[in-house]
């Protein structure tokens, strides 16, 4: 697969090569004594500097997989992630270290991804302390400094993770990230875990935040109206496949890929930010046991016979990359 287009003759940023993640599946190996997850297959995309590009589908498609290669944290069984054109996986584990502290994640669930029993100013330091950056006078008002651009006190150096609600247990959660000045973030559901009223005060801090520290985003979520309000491109994942990429407003203005066209379906009018289920009729099948062909034909409204025996290829027209037997005949 190729990656989504981008109108710059630089390299981008972040870009993935045809990316593959295999994983040893359990319940296959009880089974049948062998088993195998794609998680992620063949994918591949682009993010420019200072870009946000969302990714998008139901749980379960390879979304959080793909962001952890691109962090480096999981190794791809084949392909490559480029960060401001270096090969990640061909650096020494010194100069990965030192990239770790320009890529951050932010992760969904604020209640479990905050140390209980540590102080919110070790929580926020801590990556100031393993990178050994500053003194620790520094580290500290470096630490004051990044809590309250994220909204929180001074004084919430020596409180616990208990003692704050979901949406400032959040911004702890920001704090930490911001506090090692990264310059690519991954935001992994960032507000799916809030109630609708903070969701909204989140998504403005990341957005100002971005201005600010000139921030590159890749955005995850299943919560399209929010993909629509924060990012410049969406790619939509499907199994472990990108199946639609283009710029966002092309993408929620005219969606190909009948898989997309369902998520935008499921958007409830007037209602924004709240949770919901994807439209698509029926359940996303095991990843163990892809469908043949094209993997949304079991659930797709318009499946054809040469839907269940051929994948589509993923084809760009004018920088609108669609996976669809359908759409390939026609111009997009
Ligand atoms: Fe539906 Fe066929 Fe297109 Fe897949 S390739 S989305 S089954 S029409």
């Amino acid at each position: 697969m190729s990656e989504p287009a981008t109108d710059s003759s630089r390299a981008p940023f972040v870009r993935a090569r045809s990316l593959e993640v295999r994983f040893a599946a359990r319940a296959a190996i009880r089974a049948r004594g062998r088993g195998e997850v794609l998680a992620v297959d063949g994918v591949s995309l682009a993010i420019e500097r200072g870009e946000t590009l969302g990714l998008v589908g139901e749980s379960g498609c390879g979304k959080t997989t793909l962001a952890r290669v691109l962090l480096g944290l999981l190794r791809p069984a084949s392909g490559k992630v480029e960060i401001d054109g270096r090969d990640i996986f061909a650096m020494s584990r010194r100069e990965l270290r030192r990239w770790r502290r320009d890529l951050q994640i932010v992760q969904q669930d604020p209640f479990g991804s905050l140390d209980p029993r540590w102080r919110i100013g070790a929580i926020v330091g801590e990556g100031l302390a393993i990178h050994r950056i500053g003194t620790s006078g520094e580290r500290r008002q470096r630490v004051v400094e990044t809590l309250q651009r994220c909204g929180l006190p001074a004084a919430a150096l020596d409180r616990f993770p208990h003692e704050f609600s979901g949406g400032q247990r959040q911004r702890i959660g920001i704090a930490r990230a911001l506090a090692l000045r990264p310059e690519f973030i991954i935001w992994d559901e960032p507000v799916s875990a809030l109630d609708v009223s903070v969701q909204s005060q989140i998504i403005q801090l990341l957005l100002e935040l971005k201005e600010e520290y000139g921030l590159t985003y890749l955005l995850i979520a299943h919560d399209l109206s929010i993909v629509e309000r924060v990012c410049d491109r969406v790619a939509v994942m499907y199994l472990g496949r990108i199946v639609e990429a283009a710029g966002a407003e092309r993408v929620f203005r005219r969606p190909v890929h009948p898989y997309t066209q369902a998520l935008l379906a499921s958007i409830p009018a007037g209602r924004p930010g709240r949770r919901r289920r994807g439209a698509a009729a029926g359940d996303v099948p095991s990843p163990l046991a892809p469908p043949p062909g094209c993997r949304y034909h079991p659930r797709c409204p318009l499946a054809m016979e040469v839907c269940r025996r051929e994948p589509p290829a993923l084809l760009d027209r004018s920088g609108h990359r669609v996976a669809c037997h359908l759409a390939a005949g026609s111009p997009h």
